[in-house]
């Protein structure tokens, strides 16, 4: 397992726990907005050790109700499985952030885990752009409809980027998400980060939240939507 960090405490990672977090080494994939490039090569040595962390949540059973796995990509750890059940086997309530391209791995996990947060990218058409891979769109949407046919609670986010998506972009995935369960649908504005040497204008990052029509199709179209 190969752990890049924690965080000893979020309330805003789980819904409604005080949770920690753990962040995993390695991401497949290459979002042009990623906020932790640092942890997207699988081939960097973990810096913390699973007795470690394991340890370090003993300590806490009575101050925090959950764990958040994230990462990178959890689900890219070949022994993700065992560090659930790891967790759980402490007495925590587990949740898994994940960009749903290992469909076969959330199927796994699915019975011992509580919520998941599931990154829908971009409409199908657009999914490359978003995420520097091709062809994993049905992989992502395989993952949604595991949790959609499932009774888990989760979360779909999209992180609205203004230099690859448009309003026509989120009618366009709003569309091919309505056909599944989905507890929860959060729009994510656009955040620059360090190295961001070409961001968008506040305008533009704003523009998908003030568009009044969009957000009253979507309030419409989902059970719950959030902006955030
Ligand atoms: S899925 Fe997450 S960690 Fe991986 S590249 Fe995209 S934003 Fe970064």
């Amino acid at each position: 397992m190969k752990v890049a960090g924690l965080v000893p405490f979020t309330t805003i990672d789980f819904p409604n726990r005080l949770a920690g977090v753990v962040f995993f080494q390695g991401c497949p994939l290459k979002c042009p907005y990623c906020h932790n490039p640092n942890l997207q090569d699988f081939n960097q040595t973990g810096t913390l050790s699973w007795n470690e962390v394991i340890s370090f949540f003993s300590e806490r059973k009575k101050r925090l109700d959950g764990v958040v796995l994230s990462g990178g990509e959890p689900l890219m750890q070949s022994d993700i499985l065992k560090a659930v059940q790891d967790i759980k086997g402490l007495g925590f309530q587990v949740a898994i952030h994940t960009s749903g391209i290992y469909p076969q791995k959330i199927k796994e996990i699915l019975p011992f885990i509580d919520w998941v947060g599931l990154d829908v990218k971009a409409p199908k058409e657009k999914y490359h752009l978003l995420s520097g891979r091709e062809k994993i769109s049905s992989l992502v949407f395989e993952t949604l409809k595991i949790l959609s046919d499932s009774d888990i609670d989760f979360e779909v986010r999209t992180t609205l980027d203004p230099k690859h998506l448009t309003i026509e972009d989120i009618y366009l995935l709003a569309s091919q998400l309505k056909e599944y369960r989905i507890p929860q649908f959060a729009l994510q504005k656009y955040r620059t980060f360090p190295g961001d040497t070409n961001p968008p204008s506040q305008s533009e990052i704003d523009s998908f939240f003030e568009n009044n029509e969009l957000i009253q199709t979507l309030q419409n179209d989902f059970n719950r939507l959030v902006l955030r």
